[in-house]
């Protein structure tokens, strides 16, 4: 038994809408709700990124703005909406602020399940079901993976890629693909080495790109999958020039 049960529907969940000739049984606006609460649990997002909405993000400049434009468009049109989205930049300017508030909207307005995983925790929880004692097995791990319609995976990269960890990864993401299932990804690594871009001195130059750390084929693969978006950021470029100047 329900202890308070909505008025509405008495908890059941059900409510009749009378309309000129018939009456037809919908869901109740609690069931959509409680609906709603749980796939907020489910979709496993940390504490700290809860309270990351569309509405809160702080437009800098104007990748910040196409970013949060390609972010709206993506929630208005879910699930007519093709492709997945990559986010690269530096660390700071919000790329897991995006994409936190697109998958939180579309539970939101849309009651779809959706989830987030940090890509080293993913990789570690996957590891972690080959130990005797593990309790979970990988494709319990792997469940939420493929099953949520939208899946955010954040800092893709910031685990040194090996041959295990490139198989698993694009396993998942080509799974998701063939399903049609949306990925959102970010990352810090730039595309790739040749492609340095003056106007992004917050990269790490002559450090790994993002294809040095998650193999040619998922690369390619992502590039069919996702749109890319390029985001960098003032407050990065002048940390860069205050570790210029030496004392
Ligand atoms: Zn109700």
């Amino acid at each position: 038994m329900v202890e308070n049960p909505c008025p509405l529907c008495q908890g059941s969940g059900w409510v009749l809408e009378v309309s000129k000739e018939k009456a037809l049984a919908k869901r109740c606006k609690c069931y959509l709700e409680r609906q709603t609460e749980v796939l907020l649990e489910q979709a496993n997002i940390p504490k700290r990124y809860q309270a990351c909405s569309l509405k809160n993000f702080e437009v800098h400049n104007d990748s910040y703005r196409d970013a949060l434009k390609i972010s709206k468009q993506f929630v208005k049109n879910y699930p007519v909406q093709d492709v997945g989205l990559l986010f690269i930049g530096p660390c700071g300017v919000g790329k897991t602020h995006l994409a936190v508030a697109i998958i939180q909207e579309i539970i939101l307005k849309k009651n779809i399940r959706c989830a987030f995983y940090d890509f080293r925790e993913l990789i570690r929880d996957i590891q972690s079901t080959f130990t005797p004692d593990s309790s979970l097995s990988e494709s319990e791990v792997l469940e939420p993976v493929f099953a949520s319609e939208v899946l955010v995976l954040d800092e893709l990269g910031a685990k040194r890629t090996t041959a295990w960890v490139e198989e698993t990864i694009f396993y998942i993401i080509n799974q998701r693909y063939n399903n049609k299932k949306l990925t959102i990804l970010t990352s810090n690594y730039l595309d790739s080495a040749e492609e340095e871009d003056t106007r992004q001195p917050g990269f790490k130059k002559g450090e790994d790109s993002l294809v040095d750390r998650i193999g040619v084929r998922l690369r390619s693969r992502l590039y069919e999958m996702c749109k890319i978006v390029e985001m960098w950021g003032d407050d990065y470029r002048k940390k860069i020039k205050q570790a210029g100047y030496r004392f």
